[in-house]
């Protein structure tokens, strides 16, 4: 059809006011047709790229990101800045030209910087956003593919199940079971079944359109096939999307900790400022150099871009976790990730590597058999059709399958044994279905045969067997089989039973869809291997280690789970207590909470009971990570304290819930995240530690030097210099300092403790008075000796100060010789870069008018940096004091 106008063409092309289409009054074929497309083959590529051109992308259109002038702009928003320019204006009108200008350049490199800073943050949010993107399952050329949700062009045919968004807006073709969730578009929270056929009569709202499925609404249960009639801003969703207010953005908790103790600080350092004004004035200085040094010093020891150096740090930190395949959702997280106590986790999958082979069958005459031991006996051809059957695995490129690893794995044994999918699928086409659900944990489905219908039911032994008759298929009674199954389920199998049951004619459907699961005939038992990940095991030990209880939270049996956790070190013992989803109901809470903390493995767990879990947990403080895949699991994945979904085998709807996705979906990819979360958060903690002690520096100094009878030590110019070149690059390479050695090998950081905490304060407070003392001496025996650049020697010892004091708090115990320079070169380089620039505004004579220096003496420059020094010997004694304190407490520790 490409070129024809279509309905839907031109209903994509439509305002927000025009009528809604009709497409659920018209046939789903008729649409198909329309569109040029044959439901069961899709597109062809060429119809798509050209569709592509046509349509543009199928996403809601969104406010481009803010540009670089609003960037700058938001910097000369703060009012201290505006008053220092005023100020300097003023002052420049009524005398020094030459210091209004510098002042004002320095303001506006100040601002330069804070607009690269939030154009970095801005563009690494983006960068994550793009990652989070939805995916959608099309058929395009006769094979199911994934794509990206935005390359979905009208006339594409997409496949949804149970978790998926929908994609774009689709007219169903086909569907088995399909619930949707409407909430999203309709606000109604009920979910709509939905089905295929035609609508008659004229109204229907959006809710009663019941073979639509709408972009952006979400599938609970069952699966659909359907025809994209409309995307991105042509869809319903887009035509209200201009509608929806996008919540502001109030920032991670610690952000709004961090601005409100920015706001309490700022008055502080309005009332220093204001004294230091007052006393200025009052000692016969000239008012317009006190105002722009009160101003100045408020600018310079405000720490108004707290706030924004953290958005940096937890971007830069969230973009560096992808690397480790840790996508986070939620900025927040990335500074909570390190506090975790508890990681709960599935175990197929996350633990295993979810690559399912067949390890043994269990025959109808009770024998057991193996792959490659002998051919199976051409009486189990029933068996293998069964697999092969009752199976959603569907062909992939390359003759692949798609699906459950699970699935394929059936097929796979199916498929060598000369059993084609499609050949059975043909012969026995499936007329009805059951899709599989985590809570029955079966699967049933309906297929037409010669005289009737036969129904194949597959799923975990204790819910497929007592369907069966008993005695079993070889005379022995069903509790033989359960036993059977139980056995295979220690040796770490995943079991699966196998039943049919032939209908002449099948159940009305009044009977209810148990009738079809009624009376069975048990066909045998699969057990399947799945191996544990090769690196699980290790994450689990740095986990102990680390202070975090791995748990396993699993659907398959008991047996299988503690098999497996013994394999991981997860459990000690084959003994360790296993609670599984019945014990979990007959718990109530206060029970439940008596033996959570004990308890490391829980089996037959329905996603619903996990939130018990993660309750019970969270009750003792735990700080609790829990992974998640299917639908059920979102209210879990919400109510712990970070969600995990899975990126490759899990839901849009468990992702969506979550604040982190494993594109890998392997647990050690939780622990590799948890490291990089401590990791960031320590280096938060050094920006702040940095930060503000250098402002508590510069404050002191201007304080206290006036009091001792000393003249003010720097002008405005100095404070506002020292300022940015201190703030600006040192601290943000801050934000590349490696992972302390023994990051893991600590104790999780209490999730509501103060960033202050652990000696921070009196570290800025007293860091700050050693600074000040510095300058302040180095000013007053430069004066009393009759040295004229003392005010050079001291904005000098000011800024190589600070330059010594970060590469000291590079680690908060470790010693900078035992880090090493080298472990932090963007660090080295922007010391280096600052240690020239402060040499350039002392030795090249252009800039000595402008900052008001002069050039030091080889003497009186090597006093300063022994000073300088001084900062850095007296914080390594600091460390040195808390390595041995930490020693100390570890040594008091029984179980070190
Ligand atoms: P985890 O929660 O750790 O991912 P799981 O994948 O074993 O564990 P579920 O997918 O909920 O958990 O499966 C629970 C049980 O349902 C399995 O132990 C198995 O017996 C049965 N089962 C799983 N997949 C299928 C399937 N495709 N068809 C029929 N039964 C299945």
């Amino acid at each position: 059809m490409p070129g024809s106008p279509s309905t839907a063409t031109a209903a994509v092309a439509v305002g927000p006011a025009a009528p809604a289409p009709d497409w659920h009054l018209r046939d789903a074929h008729d649409l198909a047709r329309e569109h040029g497309v044959d439901p069961a083959v899709g597109l062809r590529d060429a119809q798509v790229s050209e569709r592509a051109a046509r349509h543009g992308p199928n996403e809601l259109a969104q406010s481009t990101g803010r540009g670089v002038l609003s960037l700058v702009l938001d910097q000369f928003r703060d009012f201290m800045i505006v008053v220092l320019i005023a100020a300097a204006v003023i002052s420049g009108l009524i005398g020094d030209v030459v210091d209004t200008v510098v002042i004002l350049v320095i303001v506006v490199l100040n601002a330069a910087v804070g607009a690269v800073q939030a154009w970095r943050a801005d563009r690494a949010v983006a960068a994550l956003r793009r990652l989070a993107a939805a995916q959608a399952t099309v058929v395009r050329g006769g094979q199911v593919r994934q794509v990206p949700a935005r390359e979905l062009v009208p006339g594409d045919i997409v496949l949804v199940e149970a978790g998926n968004q929908v994609p774009a807006d689709l007219r169903l073709i086909e569907i088995a079971q399909l619930k949707v969730d409407e909430s999203a578009l309709t606000g109604e929270s009920v979910t709509v079944g939905k089905h295929a056929g035609v609508l008659t009569g004229a109204l229907h709202s959006l809710g009663d359109r019941l073979n639509m499925a709408f972009k952006g609404t979400t599938v609970t249960h069952g699966r659909g096939r359907g025809l994209v009639v409309a995307t991105g801003m042509g869809s319903e969703l887009g035509k209200v999307a201009g509608l929806l207010e996008q919540g502001p953005d109030l920032g991670t908790p610690l952000q709004k900790r961090l601005a409100a103790f920015g706001r309490r600080l700022a008055l502080a350092v309005l009332g220093i400022c204001a004294i230091i004004f007052v006393a200025g004035v009052l000692r016969g200085e000239s008012p317009m150099l006190m105002v722009l040094t009160a101003v100045s010093l408020a600018v310079a020891a405000i720490p108004e871009a707290l706030p924004a150096v953290v958005t940096v740090l937890l971007a830069l930190g969230a973009r560096r976790m992808v690397a480790v395949n840790a996508l986070v959702r939620r900025l927040p997280s990335v500074e909570t990730l390190g506090s975790v106590t508890t990681i709960c986790s599935d175990k197929t999958g996350t633990l295993t590597e979810n690559r399912m082979q067949v390890d043994t069958l269990v025959l109808g005459d009770g024998s057991e058999w193996s792959p490659g031991a002998r051919p199976l006996p051409p009486s189990e051809a029933g068996l293998l059709r069964a697999l092969a059957l009752c199976n959603d695995a569907a062909p992939a490129a390359g003759g692949a399958w798609r699906g459950d690893p699970t699935e394929t794995a059936l097929l796979a044994l199916a498929e060598a044994a000369g059993h084609s999918k499609a050949a059975c699928d043909r012969q026995c086409p499936r007329v009805f279905e059951l899709p599989f659900d985590a809570e029955r944990k079966r699967m049933t489905t309906v297929h037409r045969i010669a005289g009737g219908h036969v129904a194949y039911t597959k799923g975990a032994p204790e819910t497929v067997i007592p369907l069966c008759a008993d005695p079993g298929p070889d005379g022995a009674p069903r509790q033989v089989w359960l036993a059977r199954a139980e056995a295979m389920a220690a040796r770490g199998l995943r079991v699966l039973a196998l039943a049919q049951r032939v209908h002449e004619r099948l159940p009305a459907v009044s009977a209810g869809v148990e009738a079809l699961e009624k009376n069975l005939a048990l066909i045998g038992l699969v057990g399947l291997i799945d191996p544990p990940r090769a690196e699980a095991a290790a994450a689990v030990r740095e986990c102990m280690a680390a202070g975090i209880t791995p748990v396993m939270i699993t659907g398959d049996h008991p047996a299988t789970a503690r098999a497996i956790a013994l394999r991981l070190g997860l459990v000690a013992d084959a003994q360790a207590p296993v609670i599984t989803g019945a014990d979990l109901a007959s718990l109530d809470d206060e029970a439940l909470m008596e033996r959570v903390r004990h308890v490391h493995v829980y089996a037959r767990v329905d996603p619903a009971q996990k939130i018990r879990i993660v309750q019970a947990l969270q009750a003792h403080g735990e700080f609790v990570a829990m992974t998640g895949d299917g639908v059920n699991d979102a209210p879990a994945l919400k109510r712990a304290d970070i969600g995990v979904a899975m990126g490759r085998g899990g839901t849009d709807v468990a992702r969506e819930a979550s604040s982190l996705v494993l594109l890998d979906d392997n647990f050690a990819t939780i622990v590799a995240a948890v490291r990089e979360g401590r990791r960031i958060y320590d280096n938060i903690r050094k920006f702040v530690r940095y930060a503000m002690t250098g402002n508590s520096g510069e404050i002191w100094v201007i304080f206290l030097a006036p009091l001792l009878g000393l003249p003010i030590p720097l002008l405005p110019i100095h404070i506002l210099w020292v300022n940015l070149v201190t703030d600006g690059l040192p601290g943000l390479a801050l934000a590349a300092e490696p992972a302390e050695r023994g990051v893991m090998q600590r104790p999780p950081r209490p999730p509501g403790e103060s960033l202050f905490a652990a000696g921070m304060w009196q570290h800025i407070v007293a860091v700050g008075l050693l600074l000040a003392g510095l300058c302040i001496a180095v000013q007053a025996w430069a004066l009393s000796t009759g040295h004229a650049h003392w005010q050079t020697m001291v904005f000098t010892v000011l800024t190589f100060g600070q330059m010594a004091h970060v590469l000291a708090i590079r680690s908060e115990t470790e010693a900078l010789w035992r880090q090493g320079l080298r472990s932090n070169m963007p660090l080295l380089g922007a010391v280096l870069l600052t240690f020239g620039l402060q040499l350039a505004t002392i030795y090249v004579p252009v800039l000595n008018p402008v900052f008001k220096t002069a050039p030091l003496t080889a003497a009186e420059l090597a006093l300063c940096i022994t000073a300088a020094a001084v900062v850095w010997i007296a914080v390594e004694m600091e460390k040195a004091w808390r390595r041995r304190a930490l020693r100390r407490i570890a040594g008091a520790d029984p179980e070190p």
